[in-house]
């Protein structure tokens, strides 16, 4: 099964793919883990990515879509993948789909963790670090005994200036507008399954599991 997991900042993502492809038995795929094998590896793409990514660079599609294929190419994919972080353009989407058709494989399922913009932004806003210890609380998810102030040393807690409303804001709409006609595509194709990532963590992964058992 070829499962590819989208889905804005803050929605959980990241734990439910762990928990998918435990479960699946599918290796876990992200850009990031295919650059840096590639890289290790030394192959002639992990070469020419590293002279952008060295340089600060953003690495050029052709390079990024040919790590991506080498990688779904390995003898782990044969019997499905979980890819995640690629495609984040209709270009790379595109690119992906000629991957796949060159490799004989197909993509089975899109799955979008959809989550209300007020409640993302709850969640990645919520951040408060203390500025004796470095200690890390959420407002919601871990907070302090006394508002503002550490537990363990009583230091004053700050918000990091990435973690503001108007940051945190600004990003997810940038995720909203690019990744609109990414969903839009799938849907047309009719891979696109919307997950409703607002339920509790163990809810999520069950719908994300019989879903792809359907
Ligand atoms: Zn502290």
């Amino acid at each position: 099964m070829n499962i590819l997991f989208m889905g804005p900042p803050g929605a959980g993502k990241g734990t439910q793919a762990e928990r998918i492809v435990e479960s699946f038995g599918v290796p876990h795929i992200s850009t990031g883990d295919a650059f840096r094998l590639a890289m290790k590896e030394g192959t002639a793409l992990g070469q020419e990515a590293k002279k952008f990514v060295d340089q600060g660079l953003l690495v050029p599609d052709e390079v990024t879509n040919g790590i991506v294929k080498d990688r779904l190419s390995l003898a782990d994919c044969d019997m499905g993948f979980l890819l995640d972080g690629f495609p984040r353009t209709l270009a790379q989407a595109e690119a992906l789909d000629e991957i796949l058709a060159a490799l004989g494989k197909k993509i089975d399922h899109v799955v979008n963790l959809k989550v209300d913009r007020d409640r993302l932004l709850a969640r990645l806003t919520g951040r408060r670090i203390c500025r004796t210890c470095g200690a890390t609380y959420h407002v919601l998810f871990n907070p302090p005994k006394v508002e503002g102030v550490c537990d363990k040393d009583g230091g004053a807690l700050y918000q990091r200036s990435d973690d503001t409303e108007e940051k945190v804001g600004t990003r997810l709409d940038e995720y909203t507008s690019k990744t609109a006609p990414l969903l839009a595509y799938y849907e047309g194709k009719g891979l696109l399954r919307e997950v409703d990532g607002e339920k509790d963590i163990d809810a999520v992964t069950a719908d994300i599991s019989s879903l792809l058992r359907g």
